[in-house]
């Protein structure tokens, strides 16, 4: 038979799932003979049943009554006895903490009558009118559904007759005034009375908890801190101790450690003459916990006791409710509490180091989120207002500067010495320039994978995308957010971590951690934790970590954050910038020598990229890929040439030949779908001398490596392959070019060729494809695009929120990897393409190689290394290492 009630001498911690953490640790802390307020806990199992059929479970009102008579046989007396009532306190306790999100009831079992008894036996009249107002206040907002701000309307209106400042300052009769209004304004708004029956107030306020699971409040936090939604919530009935019974009487909350920096002592609040929620809400000021030594000694000795037998029995820093009623001490709640990234590194490393927990366990308490929020500058939110818009966290840390609108203003700025901003509606490689320049990107437009987030994320510069109130005028030089106009050079401050951007220069924290990586300097007791997490994580992992880089500058950044080569080189990034002209001159060459000689004048300065490359990574294998975006991008804007060339015209002149020629160039090469049209190993084949003239400065850079004494490890690798035959072509040329710079050189030019996996066809037939394949490296970024048929540059801005809200997934799968389906291609080609070569190199290098859940999958898949943006490296390794436990 199904079992929905437990008493808290039965449960235990691990039982979070089926009591909720709060039922779980109060029943923990029964068990360890705690002073814990006696009650019990209405199951999780019990609010999905209701929540299932939207009735009141089979047997529960009997297994409530039940455990009702035994907290009565305990306390002596019954549920609102009218002479000496029993009160409870009705609270909500999920599996995972949602603070605030759901209903509590306190005070149940007060009526007409027993409040006089109340007022009796606690010799404080007052003290019995104002739980039972706090009761017909809650009950009528949280069960029979009337708006609290009409209490709290009533509240106020009774303070101002009575000239009252705050609510201590109402007495017994004044108290007793308020309830008749309250009751009455029950009767109005819902047309039933306010019930006095005790058994039925307790029967509706359980259900009414369990409703509150589905409430806005409860739904809107769940989605963003990833929480289930058919988990349901637990309920909590505890007897009532009371923290409003005089001056010898209070509540507070306290740590066993500083949540913030993690150091050891207790910290706290107190608030004497109060309950619980009094301390939370803010209403009058709490002291510091340790006022209470002098206030309340014997209990502050207690309490002291209790908090150390919690930290040494949890092995971690707990936080506590606790309510003192007459001088005698009770605990309310505790759980292992919340803490900044910092304290969760700090004390990670100092119970390891005491002994206290296993490296492991240490380990498992850190996470690569917590140290990428470390890594980066931050503003110090004490000081910062509200912000001017929200965004996406596209690239974190915190950047200021003046607010300009394109590439060649940031770049005019930048070399003065100013500090910008590039606002854009969505960035483009045109705008690589003035994103080097900035200290931080925002645009309008445009997922966490957009170009703007990609390359900003690639070089570590701050960047918040897709920030839809934002709208960005270039034409006029500004942006405006509703009234708000922010004109060219005004400063604004960008957050990257938290996707917010702010008027105005908020002040900045700069980062140890960050410091320690590029240098080595150990400058305080939280590099010091950092340290000892990495070298744990390193120690432990098996996964290797390389780094998507794109120069030498950035592999060699990588290098220093531990990256372990370079994962994927994307070529493309070199035929920007100046070099645009000479990639122009090859797309519109009109014959064979002059294309030739377009390729010519290239060759030598991809050389020139590949040597820096391969020298920065000297001894470690660098992953260059062959050209992927389709030509037409390195080409002009059609439309805006088209404009120019009718301007021209219109003008009564003749347009620029060039122009003319480019025109007819882009429309020609013009495609609906360029992401999945002429691409990738496509234009390889269809392109001639394209893939000669990179394969050729590849194997020329290495042999001016290995001449300079290096040890130069380029491995060559094929974007979008879908079928074995395309990558047997390319690879033949490829071949070919390398023995001919060895015939020429003299120097053996040794380089695997491998291939992206990043299309269903080629995931599905890895068997074949690794026929031709020394390794594989899953490009997850277009797997995931051609899998969901997403296009990854406009589906998170245009309907991933709408998505997001109605639970289709919990995270955009172009963040976290799904691994339902695109991980199951990705499981599936490691099988078949280890069950063809049993050497195979496998790795990824879409931007899930350093997101941490998606690098726990890839740990688990088999994979032999993720690689990620250089910033991204020690987190890649931090979870590399976690995913081992
Ligand atoms: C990918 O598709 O995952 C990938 C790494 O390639 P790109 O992002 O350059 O398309
Ligand atoms: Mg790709």
């Amino acid at each position: 038979m199904v079992r929905y009630v437990y008493d808290f001498t039965e449960g235990g911690r691990d039982q979070a799932g089926l009591l909720g953490g709060k039922g779980a640790n109060l029943a923990e802390m029964t068990r360890l003979g705690l002073p814990v307020p006696p009650g019990f806990t209405v199951s999780t199992e019990a609010c999905r049943a209701f929540l299932a059929t939207g009735a009141e479970p089979d047997g529960l009102a009997r297994e409530i009554a039940e455990h009702l008579t035994v907290l009565e046989r305990a306390a002596g007396r019954l549920l609102g006895q009218p002479d000496d009532p029993l009160l409870l306190s009705v609270r909500s306790g999920a599996r995972f903490s949602m603070p605030g999100m759901m209903e509590t009831i306190l005070d149940v079992g007060l009526g007409d009558d027993s409040v006089l008894g109340l007022a009796k036996v606690s010799g404080n009249e007052r003290f019995a009118w104002d739980s039972y107002r706090r009761l017909v206040q809650m009950f009528g907002a949280t069960v029979m559904g009337v708006d609290d701000s009409l209490f709290e309307k009533a509240l106020s209106d009774l303070k101002r007759a009575r000239g009252a400042s705050d609510d201590l300052a109402l007495g017994a009769a004044d108290l007793a005034d308020l309830v008749r209004t309250y009751k009455e304004l029950i009767r109005r708004e819902t047309g039933e009375d306010f019930p006095q029956s005790p058994g039925e107030q307790l029967r509706r306020a359980v259900l009414a908890v369990f409703e509150s699971w589905r409430g806005e409040r409860a739904r809107v936090y769940r989605r963003r801190e990833h929480i289930a939604d058919d988990l349901g919530t637990a309920v909590n009935v505890q007897t009532m101790v009371f923290g409003n019974l005089g001056p010898d009487s209070g509540s507070g909350v306290a740590f066993t450690r500083d949540p913030a920096t993690g150091r050891p002592g207790l910290y706290g609040d107190y608030l004497a003459d109060a309950q619980g929620e009094d301390v939370v809400a803010g209403i009058r000021n709490t002291v510091p916990l340790t006022a209470l030594e002098e206030l309340d000694p014997d209990s502050y000795e207690q309490l002291c006791g209790h908090m150390r037998t919690l930290e040494t029995h949890y092995r971690d820093l707990c936080d506590i409710e606790f309510t003192i009623e007459r001088g005698r001490l009770w605990m309310l709640q505790t759980r292992v509490g919340k803490r900044t990234a910092e304290a969760a590194f700090a004390i990670a490393a100092e119970l390891a180091d005491e002994g206290l927990i296993t490296a492991d366990e240490g380990l498992a308490r850190v996470d690569g989120d917590g140290l990428a929020r470390l890594m980066f500058p931050r503003f110090d939110t004490s000081s910062v207002g509200e912000p001017l818009a929200h965004g996406l966290p596209a690239s974190p840390g915190a950047a200021v500067g003046a607010a300009v609108f394109d590439s060649v203003e940031a770049v005019r700025r930048a070399a003065t010495g100013e500090r910008v901003v590039l606002v854009r509606q969505e960035t483009t490689p045109d705008d690589l320039p003035g994103m080097i320049a900035a200290q931080a990107v925002l645009t309008s437009r445009g997922g966490k994978t957009s170009h703007a987030a990609v390359v900003a994320r690639g070089m570590g510069t701050v960047c918040v995308c897709g920030a839809e109130e934002v709208t960005v005028d270039p034409a006029a030089r500004r942006f405006t957010v509703g009234d708000t106009v922010v004109e060219e050079g005004t400063v604004v401050s960008v957050d990257g971590s938290e996707g917010a951007v702010y008027l105005g220069a908020a002040p900045l924290v700069d980062s140890a951690v960050m410091r320690w990586f590029e240098t080595g300097e150990r400058s305080d007791r939280l590099v010091e934790a950092v340290a000892w997490a990495m070298e744990r994580a390193d120690g432990a992992r098996r996964l290797e970590v390389r780094a998507n880089a794109d120069t030498p500058e950035d592999a060699a950044r990588a290098r220093r954050f531990g990256a372990q080569g370079v994962g994927l080189c994307r070529t493309e990034h070199m035929f920007l910038g100046e070099r645009r002209k000479l990639v122009e001159a090859m797309i519109l060459a009109g014959d064979e020598s002059e294309r030739e000689r377009a390729l010519g004048a290239l060759l030598p300065l991809q050389r020139q990229d590949f040597t820096g490359i391969l020298e920065a990574m000297d001894g470690l294998p660098v992953t260059i890929r062959l050209i992927d975006p389709p030509l037409h991008e390195f080409l002009p804007d059609r439309t805006a040439l088209a404009v120019r060339i009718a301007t021209a015209e219109a003008r009564g002149g003749v347009p620029d030949p060039h122009d003319t020629e480019l025109l007819e160039a882009v429309t020609r090469m013009h495609e609906e779908n360029p992401m999945l049209g002429l691409r990738g190993v496509r234009l390889g084949l269809v392109v001639p001398g394209l893939v000669a003239m990179q394969v050729r400065a590849i194997a020329e850079a290495v042999v001016e490596r290995t001449k300079a004494g290096g040890s130069p490890e380029a491995e060559i690798m094929v974007p979008l392959v879908g079928a074995v035959e395309e990558l047997r072509i390319e690879r033949e040329e490829v071949e070919r070019v390398l023995a001919e710079v060895s015939r020429e050189s003299g120097v053996p030019v040794h380089c695997p060729v491998g291939t992206m996996i990043e299309l269903p066809r080629a995931a599905l037939t890895a068997g074949r494809i690794a026929e031709e394949a020394e390794f594989f490296s899953f490009g997850t970024n277009d797997l995931t695009q051609t899998t969901w048929g997403f296009s990854r540059d406009d589906v998170e801005a245009a309907f991933f929120s709408a998505y997001l809200d109605k639970g289709i997934f919990a995270t955009s799968p172009f963040e976290t990897l799904d691994r339902d389906g695109v991980g199951r291609l990705v499981r599936i080609a490691v099988d078949e393409g280890r069950a063809a070569r049993p050497d195979l190199k496998i790795g990824v290098c879409g931007e899930h190689g350093g997101d941490p859940a998606s690098v726990h999958f890839f740990h688990s898949a088999g994979l032999d290394y993720v690689s990620c943006s250089p910033f991204r490296v020690p987190v890649a390794r931090l979870e590399a290492g976690r995913a081992t436990l």
